[in-house]
This record gives structure tokens, C-alpha cells and sequence, in this order.
């Protein structure tokens, strides 16, 4: 294991050499291995007009009975146009998440993702200095155990975020290369998107690091080793209400509260669909609306509905356009070593869907009360509901994944 490590650890120093190197499409870099970093749909064959615009759904932390019906509601309402449900992605931590409503979404379709075991909220301690071993440890038994408990294959969980978005530099991107992760999406890109500044550079499309990045880094560390094959799905900054850059709704600011209910709501639609139309009017690099379920549930402390409203509105206007599919990243990454016109998308392998759903594989959900053992001692008691019997003797967490 140990050795592995080193081995890839040597190898990744020996390319560095050749990130000096330019990389150039077709070229040095092939799909669907290797896609440079771009501005521009280059690496299809088509006008940048049949480019699908792909909108990405994500839902950070613990799916739980508060926001799952919400998912699910989603799910239910919008088609893509080529009639298949849209998916989503969810990039779940530890505690308080329910395995099987995981298991749902996953047969619905979307996409589940790792978002690390503990989520630690010190972010200063903790994940800032965190190490090649921390960033391991929390990815692979995050993954380990959405595949013990809820019963999603392991090759289905391909992505990591960092939480608070602190990317870990090489330590972080090391850890889950070598651990057989095959994207990141936590690293922020404020300059190159298609607003910043007076000349904005552009949005970029996921690339892969087989060269250097050329994103800015606006949290954390940010990698400059080479990882050839893994993707970096970069996190389009959007542009607030208030002219701010945030990289995620909750982040995000301007007259949603403080007015009255409509204009509120007309306010939050307006944000989200100027920011849509950055990409969609211009390099159609895929536009994500990344967040929290928890900024829907300001609406209850401001006694409005404008949150949700807004939000639902805009979903309604991207889903009546007719080169418009919302998509979770596994699928949209797909895309990309494998780009298909918008009027061919719905046979793209990553696209097609069955007339029926799977049947399910947690047809039998077991529910597990912990109250001692608890990895925070102002916990009275946590509920873990799995797909696998019998229940961990010992709430399971981070380096005892068995809960043994
Ligand atoms: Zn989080």
C-alpha cells in the first residue's frame, strides 16, 4: 500500500517536468484519456452552437427525511428532451445521512458522490493542514461505507468535494488519485468565466491534469503536481446580485430577503438566470448551480417562499429550452471525452435510459439507534438507517467503518 503510494507519488514528480509542456488537443492530449483545459468546445467536431448546455445540479452533506423529498420531487417533475428523467449530484458526508434514501436517488439515477466521513468544522485545525493520510482516510471510508450501507457499487462513486470547498493542494488530489477517485469538484474559477473582469477569459470546461492548471486559486491549496486522467470539474464562480463572485448559492447575495415576496423571488430567478446565460449565450461551458438544501430552508426563518420559488422557476425556464439537459457530473464528464451534438445527446450511452427503472437493491431498509460511542459528545443519539442487516454493533466513523 505504502509502496504503491511512493510509486505514484515518483512518477507524478518525474511528469512534472513536462507540465512545463503547452497541451494541445489532439495532439499531446487525447481523448477520452486526456481533454486540455479550455475555453472553447474545441474538442468536438461541431459548431459551438450544437454544444448541449449542460446544467449541473449538486446537494452538499447528509441526505436525511428534511430535503430528500425535495430531491425526489425534482426528480419526478423534470425530463431532459430526450424524455429521460435529469439527474443529480450529491456529494454526501457522515452523519445524520440516511443510506437508504442514497440508495434511491442512486436507482433514480443520479449520481452519488464522497464529500468525506467527518466534515469536521474546524477548518483552520483540521482541513487546512490536513495530509495525504486525512484526505485518504476520509474519501475511501466515505466511500466504503456508501457501499457497505448503501449499497452503491463502488465504481458508481467516482467524485470528491472538499468540504467548505478547502481544497488540499497535491496531498488532496494524490490521495484520491491514488485511491481511484476520478474527479474533483471543490476548486472555485473566478477569472476564467465569462464575466470576470473587464475582458472575462472565458468559462472552463472539466480538463483533466495531465498539465498544468491554469485556474486561479481562490480557497485553500491548490494542486500544481500532475495527475494525467483525473478531472478537475471547476466550480464556475457565479456572479451575485450584489456583483460578488460565490461558487455556491449559500455564498451568494442580493435582495432575496429583504422585500417583498415577489420581487424576492424575481430576484433570486433573475441571478440564476443571467449567470445561465453567460454560458448559455456564450461558450456553452457546463453551468453549475451548486448548493446546500439548507438555503431553501431560509425561506421558513424569512417567511417566504422566494428561495424555492425562485429556484423552481428557473429549472421550468432551462428545462423549456429544447439544448438544454440538466445532468449530474459523472454523466456530463462522460460528455466530454465522448462529445455528442445536442440533437444526438439522447443516444449518447451516458444519456439513454430505460422505459423502466431498476427494482431496488435495499427492498428490505433496516433502522440503527446509537446513543454511546458517539464521535461528538454533545450527541444524545443518532439514527443510521442502512440497506445491510444486522446493524453495526458501534455507530461506524471514521478509521472503523464496520463500527465494530
Ligand atoms: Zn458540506
Amino acid at each position: 500500500m505504502v509502496k504503491c503510494a511512493w510509486l505514484a507519488l515518483s512518477l507524478t514528480l518525474l511528469s512534472l517536468g513536462w507540465g512545463q509542456e503547452v497541451c494541445v488537443p489532439d495532439e499531446n492530449c487525447k481523448r477520452p484519456d486526456c481533454v486540455c483545459a479550455s475555453t472553447e468546445s474545441y474538442f468536438a467536431s461541431f459548431d459551438n452552437s450544437l454544444t448541449p448546455q449542460f446544467v449541473i445540479l449538486s446537494f452538499d452533506d447528509a441526505v436525511t427525511v428534511t430535503n430528500n423529498p425535495f430531491y425526489l420531487d425534482l426528480l419526478n417533475t423534470y425530463k431532459n428532451p430526450n424524455d429521460c428523467r435529469i439527474s443529480m449530484t450529491f456529494f454526501v458526508s457522515h452523519l445524520y445521512n440516511d443510506y437508504t434514501m442514497v440508495n434511491e436517488l442512486h436507482r433514480l439515477g443520479s449520481e452519488i458522490a464522497v464529500h468525506s466521513v467527518t466534515h469536521k468544522a474546524d477548518v483552520e485545525h483540521y482541513w487546512r493542514p490536513a495530509n495525504y493520510t486525512v484526505w485518504q482516510n476520509e474519501a475511501v471510508d466515505m466511500r466504503e461505507m456508501l457501499v457497505k450501507y448503501a449499497y452503491i457499487p463502488e465504481a458508481d462513486l467516482k467524485g470528491f468535494r472538499a468540504p467548505f470547498l478547502e481544497v488540499g493542494g497535491n496531498d488532496m488530489y494524490q490521495a484520491l488519485y491514488d485511491s481511484g477517485f476520478t474527479y474533483d469538484c471543490s476548486w472555485p474559477a473566478l477569472q476564467y468565466t465569462n464575466w470576470y473582469g473587464d475582458e472575462p477569459k472565458g468559462a472552463l470546461f472539466p480538463y483533466t491534469l495531465d498539465y498544468q492548471s491554469p485556474q486561479d486559486c481562490t480557497v485553500g491549496r491548490c494542486p500544481d503536481a500532475l495527475f494525467p486522467g483525473m478531472w478537475v470539474a471547476p466550480m464556475l464562480d457565479l456572479k451575485d446580485n450584489r456583483g460578488e463572485a460565490c461558487a455556491m448559492l449559500d455564498a451568494c447575495q442580493g435582495n432575496y430577503t429583504d422585500c417583498a415576496d415577489q420581487i424576492c423571488e424575481d430576484n433570486v430567478f433573475e441571478f440564476l438566470r443571467r449567470n445561465f446565460e453567460y454560458n448559455y449565450k456564450g461558450n456553452r461551458a457546463p453551468f453549475g448551480v451548486f448548493t446546500h438544501h439548507s438555503w431553501f430552508l431560509l425561506d421558513e426563518i424569512n417567511e417566504s417562499d422566494a428561495h424555492t420559488k425562485g429556484y423552481l422557476r428557473f429549472l421550468q425556464y432551462v428545462n423549456s429550452l429544447p439544448d438544454v439537459y440538466i445532468a449530474s457530473m459523472n454523466r456530463v464528464l462522460e460528455w466530454m471525452k465522448d462529445p455528442y451534438p445536442v440533437m444526438d445527446l439522447g443516444s449518447h450511452p451516458a444519456f439513454t435510459c430505460d422505459s423502466f427503472d431498476p427494482i431496488t437493491t435495499c427492498p428490505d431498509p433496516n433502522t440503527c439507534n446509537y446513543k454511546e460511542g458517539l464521535p461528538d459528545p454533545g450527541l444524545q443519539e443518532v439514527v443510521m438507517n442502512v440497506c445491510s442487516r444486522p446493524c453495526p454493533p458501534k455507530f461506524p466513523w471514521l478509521g472503523n467503518v464496520d463500527g465494530n
